[in-house]
């Protein structure tokens, strides 16, 4: 008898294959003993946890870009002096280095815990870090992903972003794990990688070593025994995906409309890599994933450099640049919050420059100058602007540095609901919705227990969507999509639909998307956002897609 367990998918695509755990966790250090040398067992565990800052930063020197800065961040919580002085305290206090090692990161992962927001996602983070220290200091096999000899199906509790940016996707098929928003770490490496993905899937810890599973990441469904007529149809999806041909060019609708099709990166390998994808630029390059591990700001210079190695990878093409998005899930150490009670509702994003004003001019002078006689075309927006005066304010500093295109991100309600005025001084917005869903539906984006909430085609979010993109038709601007909801094929007819003129996604979801636009023209998917709209929920928007869209394209996804 098969069975299907409900997840959120990650990274599109549908595999068959037989589950292979992670190994397990270490087993928690007894309490009891004695300790002789008090300061040798305090060095060993110091010693453990540097090994495992080295191994992490190892692992990011080897995959390089996004995944390489997740790392060094963990990495550097690793060697963190408060975490150090508390198990040396532990330690003194008679426990041995494992124990103590234990007894701190947990201590510290539930200070963070009760913290909630962004903090909630480096307790795994933390998680990781306690497992590994702890293998090294008893002696037992490192947990974290086998060495895979047959291709295979991943499946854990959670994955940790170590293992995440190590996955070789010529042996791992597709993974499924237990936790996990749909904006972890995890989720984001998944969709880089192009590995079919479900997360926050309960009942996944369970799954036993060798049971047959697939793994449909496009609908979020994992069947554990799967019955002859699924295996079937996802052979004859992987059958039909290979066999047609996939359209090319900038992306357009059947009737021609054009859709500019664009990537986002995080860093200058990303951007090197994803240049090599046929896009027509980057949408979103997410700045601060640059500096997530730097304790000081970042010199003019050095922006200038990573800026420029950028637009030289997508000469010719527009590289829009996201000012600093430091904050809530993306903390930069140099940049000064304060006690937040709750960070995603805090000063973050451009409000960060009400404190620390010369971050953003440094950033917008540095811009500026690697945008100077460059290749690109160099577009500059803002996250998290609120208000038409914010927006208006921020275009008037950029231009001031020489900035021509200038533009907003559109991450809350409210700028959402007056985009109009919002596009009266901005050459264009960009729709967050990553950030809008969280705030529409006052649901934290990392909280996998309300996925449902989050889900991009919740009608209320699309109703902001449809109000930024009527902004846009009455000023005569562009209004793209960047957030995770653009990488979604048949979200991407409904965005269009509703007005939406550039979608920016990971380059791994260019082809299906490019393939889903060009299947349906502009009419088409005007009639399928109205279809959406008039639904009362994401599950019943989905269906009323999928009634509408080109059967032989689902075949596809
Ligand atoms: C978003 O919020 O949708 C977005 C693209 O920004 P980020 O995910 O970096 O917050
Ligand atoms: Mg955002």
């Amino acid at each position: 008898m098969s069975q299907i367990l409900h997840g959120i998918g990650v990274s599109p695509g549908a595999v068959a294959g037989h589950v292979v755990r992670l190994a397990p966790p270490p087993p928690e250090p007894s309490a009891g003993g004695t300790v002789e040398n008090p300061q040798l067992e305090a060095d060993r565990a110091i010693a453990a946890l540097a090994d495992v800052a080295k191994l992490l930063r190892g692992r990011g020197a080897t995959v390089g870009g996004t995944a390489e800065q997740v790392l060094e961040a963990e990495a550097m919580m690793a060697e963190d002096p408060e975490l150090h002085d508390r198990i040396a305290a532990l330690v003194a206090d008679g426990r041995s280095a494992a124990r103590a090692v234990h007894e701190g990161l947990t201590g510290f992962a539930e200070t963070l815990r009760s913290l909630g927001g962004y903090l909630g996602e480096r307790v795994a983070d933390l998680e990781d870090i306690r497992f590994r220290a702890i293998a090294l200091l008893t002696d037992v096999p490192m947990p974290g992903v086998p060495v895979l000899t047959t291709p295979s199906i991943l499946v854990a509790r959670d994955l940790a972003p170590a293992d995440t940016a190590v996955l070789d996707p010529a042996q791992v098929l597709g993974f499924v794990t237990e936790l996990g928003g749909p904006t972890s770490h995890t989720a984001i490496l998944a969709k880089q990688l192009g590995i079919p993905a479900v997360v926050g899937c309960p009942g996944a810890a369970d799954l036993e070593s060798r049971r047959q599973v697939v793994v449909d990441g496009f609908a979020g469904e994992v069947v554990v025994d799967p019955p002859e007529t699924i295996l079937r149809s996802v052979a004859a999806r992987a059958a039909a995906r290979a066999a047609a041909t996939a359209p090319t060019g900038p992306g357009r609708t059947a009737d021609g409309t054009p859709v500019a099709l664009l990537v986002n990166v995080g860093t200058v390998v990303d951007a090197l890599k994803a240049a090599a994808a046929e896009s027509e630029g980057v949408g979103l390059f997410r700045t601060e994933v640059l500096y997530l591990s730097r304790s000081t700001a970042p010199p003019v210079q050095a922006q200038v450099q990573a800026y420029r190695a950028v637009f030289e990878a997508f000469a010719g093409r527009k590289v829009v640049v996201r000012t600093l998005d430091a904050g809530a899930d993306k903390p930069l150490p140099f940049v000064h919050h304060g006690h937040e009670a709750n960070p995603a509702l805090g000063v973050r994003g451009l409000r960060v420059s009400r404190h620390q004003p010369e971050l953003l001019k440094d950033q917008l002078a540095a811009i500026a100058e690697a945008s100077t006689d460059c290749p690109a075309e160099v577009w500059v927006m803002a996250p998290m602007v609120s208000t038409p005066l914010e927006a208006a304010e921020f275009v008037e500093q950029a231009r001031g540095f020489g900035l021509t295109t200038v533009g907003a991100m559109v991450e809350v309600p409210a700028a959402a609901l007056r985009a109009e005025r919002v596009l009266q001084s901005c050459d264009f917005v960009s729709i967050g919705t990553n950030d809008l869903a969280q705030y529409t539906m006052a649901a934290d984006r990392m909280e996998a227990a309300l996925a449902d909430l989050l889900d991009t085609w919740q009608p209320a979010l699309l109703d902001l969507v449809a109000a930024v993109a009527e902004g846009g038709r009455r000023t005569g601007r562009p209004v793209g999509v960047c957030g995770e909801a653009a990488s979604d094929p048949l979200l991407a007819l409904v965005l269009v639909g509703l007005g939406v003129t550039s979608l920016s996604m990971a380059a791994t979801s260019l082809p299906p998307v490019r393939r889903a636009l060009a299947a349906h023209t502009l009419e088409q998917c005007r009639e399928i956002a109205r279809a959406v709209r008039d639904a009362d929920d994401a599950a019943s928007a989905r269906t009323a897609v999928r009634r509408l869209v080109d059967p032989d394209l689902l075949a596809l996804l």
